[in-house]
């Protein structure tokens, strides 16, 4: 399910996907795809991986 609306984790509009763990709406940027989860909790440690996909 997607919709436009705020970010819950950067701030920025744009298109949000809704996290199945915890429900938050983030964006693209900030949902991993592999998971449909959310950064924060597909992976706790650094933001390291969220950069790197940036650049796919
Ligand atoms: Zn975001
Ligand atoms: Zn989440």
């Amino acid at each position: 399910m997607e919709l436009m609306g705020i970010c819950n984790i950067c701030g920025k509009t744009a298109r949000l996907n809704s996290c199945v763990i915890c429900g938050r709406l983030v964006c693209s940027d900030c949902m991993d795809a592999r998971t449909g989860l959310c950064i924060r909790c597909s992976h706790g440690r650094s933001y390291q991986d969220m950069h790197e996909k940036k650049f796919e």
